[in-house]
């Protein structure tokens, strides 16, 4: 059994950091159960004093049992990077009963498994990941761990939390409880995605793109997968390890690729761009509405089982009342879902259609990297002689412009047409 870190795909650096922060973790539980204060330094005083640390006068041998671990982490890097991989399997290692992250122990499985008592993981699946939801959180964070080793949160995706939120977060992280850490995930430290006192209180960890040679390695090991359809695969991905196991195993994610790279032969005057725009959009709707309908279904047929639709008798009508709060609470929450799932798909799309004008781009300066997406190859090197280095690169330009309206909140349906039309331009 390969320990926790071993799907940590091409992130070396990080793991050795992870390694060591887990190690002095244990020191610290240690040095607390033969009752030598156990304390965490927070990240600025761990940067700053390096070694010399509250609990470092009681350790044995003059060392800090607590140099090395801080209570508040951010894993960043690009999509598909692993963050939130990276944050469980620390996760782990902090629960593990050897202070490692074997993968083998109870601590290791539950956590992994998801259902670690002391282990709590916040997934947003809307927009947003409201004030509520994180007061609840951090109230939950502040009680003693059951399993006797650390209370963890979690936080994927912590660039969508909301303002009040963050306020929430940044309150607990301030005066953390001594056995409590948090593990956020956010693409990048930028003020944008993390507010800056929050990430002035955290270690951040970087990860980079992984290889595409580590992630086809990962999806033979770990995934089962034919080696050469691996190897496509994590090149099409462009180091995306969830989408690289997705395009090897799911053959409609497959088919909506190959829709998405005939887009660029398809464009062949006004009317032919504005219909490719309406493929594209309808294709990231129709694909977020069949990733979130069961769930919505479920979720609501649960809600109403709890809430004991069709009772009667004194109170129902108070009852009833307060029941449609929720459920129009329910249905806000679906619908911040759906939108995500939607802006999720279609920026999958244009991120296989920038790698097509980036083969083009890369053809015709003849420089010398493999191409992202092997099989649409040969239309990349015609595009490449017919736009030369120049027009590849404004066609590129077009499509990152796309993405980055998108994210700004340009309505899609605007931004696609108008990258449609400059992809039809040059
Ligand atoms: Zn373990």
């Amino acid at each position: 059994m390969p320990d926790v870190f071993a799907d940590l795909v091409g992130q070396d650096e990080a793991v050795v950091d992870l390694r060591r922060a887990a190690a002095a973790a244990a020191a610290v539980l240690r040095a607390g159960a033969a009752d030598r204060a156990p304390a965490l330094l927070t990240a600025g005083a761990a940067e700053t004093t390096g070694a010399a640390g509250p609990a470092g006068a009681a350790a044995p041998g003059g060392m800090d049992p607590s140099a090395g671990m801080t209570h508040a982490w951010i894993f960043t890097g690009p999509p598909g990077s692993g963050r939130s991989v990276a944050a469980r399997a620390f996760a782990a290692a902090l629960q593990c009963v050897h202070g490692t992250g074997c993968g083998e122990c109870p601590g290791c499985h539950t956590t992994m498994g998801g259902t670690h008592a002391d282990v709590r993981l916040v997934v947003p699946e809307g927009l947003s990941i409201s004030v509520n939801e994180m007061r609840a959180l951090v109230l939950r964070a502040a009680s003693t761990p059951s399993g006797g080793r650390w209370q963890v949160v979690v936080i994927e995706d912590a660039d969508r939390l909301t303002e009040a939120a963050g306020n929430a977060l940044l309150k607990a992280i301030e005066e953390p409880p001594p056995r409590t850490v948090f593990l956020l995930c956010a693409p990048s430290t930028h003020p944008d995605d993390i507010s800056v006192t929050i990430r002035s209180r955290c270690r951040v960890v970087p990860l980079r793109q992984p290889p595409a040679d580590a992630v086809a390695e990962v999806l033979v090991r770990r995934d089962g997968i034919a080696p050469d359809v691996a190897r496509w695969a994590a090149a099409a991905a462009q180091g995306h390890v969830g989408r690289a196991r997705r395009l090897a195993r799911d053959p409609e994610a497959r088919k909506r690729r190959e829709a998405v790279l005939a887009v660029p032969r398809r464009l062949t005057g006004v009317g032919a761009a504005f219909d490719a725009a309406s493929a594209l959009i309808e294709a990231a709707e129709a694909e977020a509405e069949a990733s979130v309908t069961a769930a919505d279904a479920t979720e609501r047929a649960a809600l109403e089982t709890a809430l004991g639709a069709g009772g009667t008798g004194r109170g129902a009508a108070g009852a009833i009342r307060g029941a449609a709060g929720q459920l129009k609470e329910l249905e806000k929450r679906q619908k911040s879902r759906a939108t995500r799932a939607q802006r999720d798909a279609l920026d999958r799309a244009l991120v296989d259609l920038a790698g097509f004008y980036r083969d083009a781009l890369t053809m015709a300066l003849r420089a010398p990297v493999a191409p992202v997406h092997t099989d649409t190859a040969a239309l990349a090197g015609a595009g490449a002689q017919k736009w030369d280095a120049e027009g590849s690169l404004r066609r590129l330009e077009a499509v990152l412009a796309c993405r980055a309206a998108i994210e700004t909140n340009v309505k899609p349906r605007i931004a696609v047409e108008a990258m449609m039309l400059a992809l039809w331009k040059g």
